[in-house]
């Protein structure tokens, strides 16, 4: 993939292949996330369940990959559920999504399987910002 170059299509793709992965024995709610960066690498996700009811979402897990790994210029997420319909960020991945990507595109899928494109500001408004800190600058990225 070139960079800056988004193909939509492929990119949900890739997110309902990681949703086969999910670990989610208690809610048996399956969901996949695929991260796109600037650069064209694709960090997948899905989400854990815990024995004791702990977990983490698929496109957090999806962003703590990239960022362990040392991108900082994340472009678009898709988010699939395995049971079909649009599954929005939750609050606290709104948050960090919004604090390492400010313009980041989300793209869910609707109920008719059509792609929507949304932008995590458009999601998450009023954000927390703690100090006056602001989300990552372009600057600081890699
Ligand atoms: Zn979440």
């Amino acid at each position: 993939m070139q960079e800056n170059s988004l193909d939509i299509n492929q990119l949900i793709k890739v997110a309902g292949l990681a949703s086969q992965h999910a670990v989610a024995p208690s809610s048996q709610f399956r969901v996949g996330a695929a991260l796109l960066t600037k650069h064209g690498s694709i960090y997948t996700g899905c989400n854990i369940e815990s024995p004791v009811y702990l977990g983490i979402c698929a496109e957090r897990v999806a962003l703590f990959k990239g960022l362990s790994e040392g991108a900082r210029q994340f472009v678009a997420l898709a988010i699939v559920c395995e049971e079909g319909g649009p599954c929005p960020p939750c609050g606290t991945c709104r948050q960090l999504l919004w604090e390492f990507a400010p313009s980041l595109q989300i793209i869910l899928v609707e109920e008719d399987g059509s792609p929507r494109v949304h932008i995590i500001e458009e999601l998450l408004p009023g954000p927390f910002e703690r100090g006056g800190r602001k989300p990552f600058e372009e600057k600081d990225r890699i």
